[in-house]
């Protein structure tokens, strides 16, 4: 008779303190992490509860894949996939900076909920090339009012000047003393725009994907900032 040890690790922490749980509703044993106090199964019943194929859906959101790419590729419903990803969208902050910054890019790019020619939205945000970190965004129309409500979130932060394009909004809200105008100075940011098309199918041009709700939409670009400002 031959005998087979298998060393459960867990998921969530990798750590090898684990003891049994019971079993679940399903049959299959659940384990406990003492580490992290962590539940988890070494087999799920339902591919999208195990926290490996959570993080793969995760990844491929923010590489570049839509839903349904991700639902075909791991073998999961979109429903799952919207939920899994809306569940955990909803739990990340907005960025939260403090500090001194010298000299920050601001610009906006567009990109629509439901109907291209309608609904526009306006993805206004304030980037830091130095730290590469983006400190704030607020999703509106193009106007004066999109671009205060994103002037409002960086009154806390103390920077030097603010580089802009020519959109007339700018130069309203921003103090002028602060404020220099020139596509120049805006190379750096250009580039972040490039990569929101790139890494979030919504925003991809010509492609059939795009949000069907402003919810969703929100939920996506705060959780691709989230993930470049912590890369
Ligand atoms: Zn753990």
């Amino acid at each position: 008779m031959c005998e087979i040890t298998t060393h459960v690790c867990c998921p969530h922490c990798q750590d090898t303190n684990i003891k049994k749980n019971g079993r679940k509703a399903t049959g299959k044993q659940n384990f406990l992490c003492r580490a992290c106090h962590k539940q988890f199964q070494i087999e799920y019943a339902y591919r999208g509860a195990n926290p490996k194929v959570k993080e793969l859906v995760l990844r491929m959101a923010l590489y570049g894949s839509g839903i349904r790419d991700t639902g075909n590729v791991l073998d999961l419903y979109p429903s799952s996939v919207l939920r899994m990803l809306r569940k955990h969208a909803k739990k990340i902050k907005e960025p939260d900076f403090q500090g001194h910054y010298e000299e920050v890019e601001v610009d906006e790019f567009w990109s629509f909920v439901r109907c291209r020619k309608k609904c526009k939205r306006w993805c206004w945000y304030a980037y830091d090339p130095q730290s590469r970190k983006i400190l704030a965004f607020h999703i509106g129309r193009r106007n004066t009012s999109a671009c205060r409500a994103l002037y409002k979130k960086l009154t806390g932060l103390d920077i030097d000047c603010f580089f802009t394009d020519d959109y007339k909004a700018y130069s309203k809200v921003f103090p002028a003393e602060k404020h220099y105008v020139g596509k120049e100075y805006t190379t750096h940011i250009e580039r972040r725009n490039r990569d929101f098309r790139t890494h979030l199918k919504r925003l991809a041009r010509r492609t059939v994907c795009h949000s069907k709700s402003d919810e969703m939409h929100y939920l996506f670009i705060k959780m691709y900032i989230n993930h470049r400002n912590i890369a």
